[in-house]
């Protein structure tokens, strides 16, 4: 018989919310292993210290963030409707069952008013937990990053010039309004926190402007003529279903060689800052911060540059970088049919003839060595080795110790089985934060906001392998976001 169910709803006495969320909740058992009290600590600098209403409790705001990463949610006005629906969260948060839950408009102001250091911090301390946890080895350090599509259309793209003059236009008025009389239609904007305070700086070294440098001055990128409306920040990027371009930031991680794969540092870039390029300054701020003595680094192809090769190997770490192989594409004699005569500094040809040393190049970081012309141009072999007139250059880097070391460490199985390593250990956490937690693309816009996303999710994912080494096991997270944390195990049976 086809049933038919009618809406009828008896009235109950009074019930506690403590008596309705299972005591196997996941929420109960975050509350039990996750003390947030240390947040009022990092935002009372933020609040008058007796004026004043009182604010939404900053426990509150930051169980909310977490609900929102556990959960998937990519709305803070979705986020606040579910809380309200919700047994498990109104408990978790401590909000009885006719107290209304915050407005998702505060949840905005409140990030806005905390600034990207205070997520920073948040994220820092869940790292701490983590190496309280032991769940933090140190011995090994694994670089990656992803490109993450930004809440912004590549057609919002204006030339530089009108956009800046815009800017201008609108503080001048804003300015003389401000002298006058007050406009009841514009609305009150909190100005975007400072990001001079952030520990480490970086989002304003990487901000996607020019980093000054005496190399391809002359070479001019579309973001240096255009910008887009909707999020000045993003810059285009080659999008990952098509070949049409889309804006975007990329998202670095630092994560730790140990198996709960901690995730140390998380810095958001423009998509135009390059992966190789802040990976130093993460490199060194790691093992400061987490007073760290790693023996490797380990990077694919991107990162393998002379400044990343020379500079971990000066910290005393090995380079595992691997780096593209030039000399394949000449049709010339490469550079490893020469021979380097250490104590003389030259190069003796397959002719045995020498190439001293002709000029130092600082633009390139390189020396440049040169046969002699009139020996070349009456050599045999003058059209395998050279199509120059004035004699074979041969170039070799102020750091050729360094690039030679990394190379003798691409024969041996340390090498190999750290190069196998590296992608099942970072790019799967970079799955997980697409497939369960919004990294696909970012909601918020602008480089301080995204970067306070990108340290959220990261902040979300070490607390996950915290919760799970603190007794939630193998059990579902909410979201059945577990399942990515099992991906990885999978071809660790390659080692
Ligand atoms: S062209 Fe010059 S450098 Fe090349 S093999 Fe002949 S002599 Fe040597």
């Amino acid at each position: 018989m086809l049933g038919h169910k009618v809406k009828r709803f008896k009235e109950y006495p009074a019930v506690s919310l403590e008596s309705l969320v299972p005591q196997k909740n996941f929420y109960r058992h975050v509350e039990a292993k996750l003390d947030l009290s240390f947040v009022r600590e990092l935002v009372k600098e933020n609040y008058a210290a007796t004026l004043g209403r009182p604010s939404i409790d900053p426990v509150v705001f930051f169980k909310l963030q977490l609900i929102m990463f556990f959960e998937g949610i990519r709305s803070e006005r979705k986020l606040m409707e579910m809380v309200s629906l919700n047994l498990a969260h109104r408990w978790y948060i401590g909000y009885d069952l006719d107290e209304p839950v915050p407005n998702h408009s505060a949840l905005s102001k409140i990030r806005t008013r905390y600034g990207l250091e205070v997520f920073q911090c948040f994220f820092e301390k869940v790292v701490e937990l983590c190496i309280q946890a032991k769940l933090v080895w140190g011995k090994e350090l694994y670089f990656d990053g992803t490109k993450v599509q930004a809440n912004a259309d590549i057609d919002t793209m204006v030339p530089r010039f009108y956009w800046e003059a815009k800017q201008h236009l609108d503080s001048l008025f804003a300015q003389d309004q401000k002298t006058g009389a007050i406009s009841t239609t514009q609305p009150i904007q909190l100005a975007p926190p400072q990001t001079n305070g952030t520990p480490r700086g970086f989002e304003e070294k990487y901000s996607g402007e020019r980093i000054p440098t005496h190399r391809h001055h002359w070479y001019e990128r579309l973001t240096d003529a255009q910008v887009s409306t909707t999020d000045p920040d993003a810059t285009p990027m080659k999008g990952s279903n098509s070949d049409k371009a889309v804006l975007g930031y990329h998202d670095h991680y630092v994560v730790d060689g140990g198996k709960a794969r901690i995730i140390l540092a998380v810095l958001v870039t423009p998509a135009s800052i390059m992966d190789n390029s802040p990976m130093l300054d993460l490199e060194r701020w790691v093992r400061f911060r987490w007073h760290l003595q790693p023996r490797l680094a380990v990077g694919d192809t991107k990162y393998g540059t002379v400044t990343n090769i020379a500079g971990l190997e000066q910290d005393g770490i090995r380079a595992y970088l691997p780096t593209s192989n030039f000399s394949d594409r000449t049709t010339f004699y490469s550079l490893d049919r020469f021979r380097y005569n250490t104590e003389r500094d030259l190069f003796i040809c397959p002719q045995g003839q020498e190439l001293p040393l002709y000029k130092r190049s600082y633009s390139e970081l390189e020396f440049v060595y040169r046969a002699n012309r009139d020996i070349c141009n009456v050599c045999p072999v003058k059209a395998e080795c050279t199509a120059s007139k004035s004699g074979r250059y041969l170039r070799r880097s102020f750091f050729q110790e360094y690039l030679d070391r990394a190379t003798a460490y691409r024969q041996t199985e340390a090498y190999k089985k750290a190069i196998r390593k590296r992608q099942v250990w970072v790019e799967p956490l970079f799955g997980e934060a697409k497939q369960w937690h919004g990294l696909r693309r970012f909601r918020l816009r602008r480089l301080w906001k995204v970067n306070i996303e990108g340290v959220l999710i990261a902040a979300g994912q070490n607390l996950k392998r915290f919760l799970s080494r603190n007794g939630w096991g193998k059990r579902h997270f909410p979201g059945d976001c577990n399942v990515a944390l099992a991906l990885p195990e999978l071809p660790l049976l390659l080692f």
